[in-house]
């Protein structure tokens, strides 16, 4: 089993994206991807909305991105299908198709969907011998040929657009008369000769002679119409695949798509989506490129903070521990500033990452004095949660500081995880809860 810090799963424009900023970061990553690199783009013909290329192939833009990726040294394994991503403590355990096992503490998942179906008879019958879900992939099959476009959205028009190359006529079949496509890509379809819309007009059967296809019936007004067609292009919309990966329960809308947090994390803690497969308001390259940086980025301080966490707690059961980072936030203070009070309530729990911190308390005059130093992975802010009552110290930065803070319910999970842990914490609170006796 190869060990890493994060695997990213699928190599479109998230995963690539994801990718490139791993390896700039010199994270131990790799890619997996079950096809070649390039994902949906690659189904794709001409990319005018991505901003700095005014026109570009899906392919080139693919190549591109590929290109960049691997120059930063990012490690890319193509054609290696992931069959399962199961969790095993603080780390996702991901089975390859092939038997092969990858081990990670994070988990991206960027591996966009597949076309929804009609569901009409002939559909699978004909699927390859006419009827085709990628325009870019099979249009030149059907040159001079009578072609029918199924959808009314995005898809449909720009693959329509690219099919006008070939076909004699093109029929554009939609179930409602308007169409939910962008505006400038209905006005240069429709504006095209050969595009007849039939519409409203729901597809009842693709037929055939039995090798290829040759008709297509619509009911449409009440009545059955058949079309003649030897070629019927299907873009009735997407299904998200990323959910079927889990063996254990991630959240999802009732669609499918992943659930995440605005650092695009999901509900399993360490286990991050972006791109078509993670529900949001848009399925863009932009959008996808934009998750995929918020989630690598989120990423890597999950993964510091998880080591950080088990290097101070090295009892606590290692799930609760992933739990627990999929929580913790990063704050920094600059030297001097104060980042507990004497006197205020006790609410959070805070692990020094790096930088000193200073503890003082007041004596029974009320004057304040120094009783302590503390660095990287010490920790304060206990004494007060355990016991209920208001901070008894005041801490301050001495140099630049950065802390990872809990929330108090998270840190009382993690006291009870373990006998071991709540022992820990609990000596250290016992010493510092007298006068004198330090952090909290
Ligand atoms: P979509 O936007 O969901 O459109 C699917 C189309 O299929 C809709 O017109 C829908 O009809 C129709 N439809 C759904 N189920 C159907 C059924 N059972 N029978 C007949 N028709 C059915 O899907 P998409 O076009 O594949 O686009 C997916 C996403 O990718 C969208 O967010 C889109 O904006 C994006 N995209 C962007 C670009 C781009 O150039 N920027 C290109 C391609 C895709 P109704 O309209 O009646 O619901």
């Amino acid at each position: 089993m190869a060990d890493y810090d994060l695997i990213i799963i699928g190599g479109g424009p998230a995963g690539l994206t994801a990718g490139l900023y791993a390896a700039r970061a010199n994270m131990s990553a790799i890619l997996l991807e079950g096809k070649d690199v390039g994902g949906e783009i690659l189904n794709t013909d001409l990319i005018e909305d991505y901003p700095g290329f005014e026109s570009v192939t899906g392919a080139e833009l693919a190549q591109k991105m590929a290109d960049h990726a691997r120059k930063f040294g990012l490690k890319i394994e193509t054609y290696a299908r992931v069959k399962q991503v199961r969790v095993e403590g603080d780390r996702k355990i991901v089975e390859l198709e092939d038997g092969t096992t990858h081990r990670a503490y994070a988990v991206i998942v960027t591996v966009g969907g597949e076309p929804v179906k009609l569901g009409v008879p002939g559909e699978t019958e004909y699927h390859g011998r006419g009827v085709s879900y990628c325009a870019v992939c099979d249009g030149a099959f059907f040159k001079g040929n009578d072609l029918a476009v199924i959808g009314g959205g995005d898809s449909a028009f720009q693959e329509g657009l690219f099919l006008t190359r070939f076909a004699k006529k093109l029929h554009l079949v939609h179930r409602r008369s308007d169409f939910r496509a962008q505006a400038i890509l209905q006005d240069r379809l429709l504006a095209k000769d050969m595009v007849r819309t039939v519409t409203p007009a729901t597809v009842k059967e693709i037929g055939g002679d039995g090798t290829a296809v040759k008709w297509l019936d619509v009911a449409r007004d009440g009545k059955v119409e058949r079309i003649p067609v030897e070629g019927v292009f299907v873009f009735v919309g997407f299904k998200p695949v990323g959910r079927e990966l889990f063996a254990d329960h991630i959240d999802h809308d009732p669609n499918g798509y992943l659930i995440t947090d605005q650092f695009m994390q999901t509900s399993i803690p360490g286990v991050y989506a972006a791109g078509d497969t993670r529900a949001q308001l848009a399925k863009q390259i932009t959008t996808a490129v934009g998750d995929a940086t918020t989630a690598v980025l989120h990423a890597e301080r999950y993964i510091e903070e998880l080591k950080d966490i088990e290097r101070v707690f090295p009892e606590a059961p290692r799930d609760v521990v992933a739990k627990t980072a999929s929580r913790m936030r990063i704050l920094t203070f600059p030297p001097g500033s104060v980042v507990i009070r004497e006197g205020e309530p006790s609410d959070r729990f805070f692990v020094i990452a790096k930088g000193q911190a200073v503890v003082a308390q007041r004596d029974a005059s009320g004057a304040e004095r120094e009783v302590g130093t503390l660095g990287p992975g010490d920790y304060f802010g206990e004494v007060g949660i355990l016991s209920g009552n208001a901070r008894n110290a005041t801490v301050r930065a001495k140099t630049s500081l950065e802390v990872l803070v809990l929330e108090d319910d998270a840190f009382r999970a993690l006291v009870a995880s373990s006998q071991a842990t709540s022992d820990q914490i609990g000596r250290v609170a016992k010493a510092r809860a007298g006068v004198g006796g330090g952090a909290d």
